[in-house]
């Protein structure tokens, strides 16, 4: 009972997910993004990609 808790509760912190920028399965930090009115989930890899390029474009 114990341990199907813990289970529960990584999943629903830091579980796997997909990039919809890169493709792939990633675990760690997900940001979550509204890009031009879609929903997007972004590893953090491409998100600091996004800033940088948001940073050389002005925004
Ligand atoms: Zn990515």
């Amino acid at each position: 009972m114990v341990l199907a808790m813990l289970t529960v509760l990584s999943l629903a912190g830091c579980g796997k997910f997909t990039c919809d920028l890169c493709s792939q399965e990633k675990s760690g930090k997900k940001h979550t993004e509204t890009v031009m009115g879609q929903k997007m989930t972004i590893c953090n890899d491409c998100y600091k990609g996004l800033e940088d390029l948001a940073d050389s474009l002005g925004f």
